[in-house]
């Protein structure tokens, strides 16, 4: 008996080796990329225009993936939907859904945060997921399947009734961030090419630029992406100035010290002419005095980037305290000293363990 495989995990140019195999012509991968990622079919019978023959290959040889949603979670303010998926192999993963409304310069919006890896083997102190530690590396078609199971609920207005009201300008689930579970880079071949089925201009459409990888630091990988010609946002997770308190919570720290990231993230932006956000998690007396912020403006100043100012999302699991608002607000006065823009960046669904990692080590479910 043959072992269906999932459609997700198939490149167009893989979708079309496999028809042309079975003597199908060509244009027949077009169309049923359409019906996957355009019409976001969930059977193969609902594809109208493809000969009955094909369609009995198709569901012979394929399956559609649907992951299996075991528990979720809004935030009070009702911007935010979590998931916890059961895979399966019985292991879960979380993705979660925010609503962003309009701003100066772009209309409501809704963003996928998607996981890359059940668990993450990078341990960083103050995540859930790293707390978890690793199971295995996301599947292409695994990572593709989350974000068409909330595509599919959107077209059902399905979140209509749960988050608050789209405004009338809103245009659609417009962005995908990997800073779910796991490190995307430790993942690098299947998160690429869920890169490109996400960007393919027949299916998703989704331009690179609304497509952000965040990474810890992994320098060898940063360099191998900037030389992919793909034209995405790179989020490196910095969370210190120097190495002595970087290595006490990102123990990746220790193999690829700051001044190898730094180095890499140089030679990145020289080959992509491309901003790096630097995420910073302010953990209260570790890493957010004025003095630490007077370090990273030396470290970045001149360098093509942004800084997102992150206050930490307490976890259950640790013992780390935010940072208080009048001293988020010094921090970013000094850095601003050095011309480096910044941003403070608000946990979405805070309350309800919607952080990396929070309901997939909760008992919630
Ligand atoms: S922050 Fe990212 S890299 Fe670090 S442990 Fe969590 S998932 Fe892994």
């Amino acid at each position: 008996m043959i072992k269906a495989l999932n459609i997700y995990d198939f490149s167009k140019f893989e979708l079309e080796e496999f028809l042309t195999s079975k003597n199908y012509p060509k244009y027949r991968t077009s169309q049923i990329w359409r019906y996957l990622y355009r019409n976001n079919i969930d059977n193969f019978e609902d594809m109208k225009n493809i000969p009955i023959d094909l369609i009995s290959d198709l569901n012979k040889y394929f399956f559609i993936e649907k992951l299996k949603e075991m528990n979720y979670v809004i935030s009070k303010d009702k911007s935010t939907y979590k998931s916890l998926f059961k895979l399966t192999d019985n292991l879960r993963i979380e993705t979660v859904l925010m609503n962003y409304p309009s701003d100066d310069h772009r209309k409501p919006r809704k963003t996928i945060c998607v996981s890359s890896q059940v668990g993450c083997a990078l341990g960083c102190t103050f995540c859930a997921t790293g707390q978890q530690g690793f199971f295995r590396q996301l599947k292409t078609g695994e990572i593709i399947s989350q974000i068409m199971y909330f595509k599919k609920l959107e077209d059902k207005k399905y979140f209509d009734s749960y988050l608050s009201k789209p405004e009338k300008s809103y245009d659609g689930i417009k962005n995908i961030v990997f800073m779910g579970m796991g490190e995307p880079l430790a993942n690098y071949n299947n998160t690429i090419k869920a890169i490109k089925i996400l960007n393919d201009p027949n299916g998703i459409n989704l331009g690179a630029r609304s497509i952000t990888i965040s990474t810890v630091g992994l320098v060898p990988e940063i360099i191998k992406l900037s030389k992919e010609n793909i034209q995405i946002n790179l989020a490196v997770s910095l969370h210190a100035p120097d190495n002595f308190t970087r290595a006490q919570t990102v123990p990746i720290n220790k193999r690829y010290p700051i001044e190898m990231l730094i180095d890499a993230c140089k030679k990145y932006i020289q080959q992509t002419n491309r901003k790096i956000f630097f995420e910073y998690v302010l953990l209260s007396g570790q890493n957010d005095s004025t003095s630490h912020a007077n370090d990273l403006g030396i470290l970045l100043k001149g360098m093509l980037a942004h800084v997102n100012l992150i206050p930490v999302n307490p976890t259950k699991l640790s013992e780390y305290k935010r940072t208080s608002d009048s001293m988020i607000i010094k921090f970013q006065k000094e850095l601003k000293k050095f011309g480096i823009p910044s941003t403070i960046r608000m946990e979405k669904g805070i309350e309800v363990s919607a952080g990396c990692g929070q309901l997939a080590t909760s008992n919630e479910y």
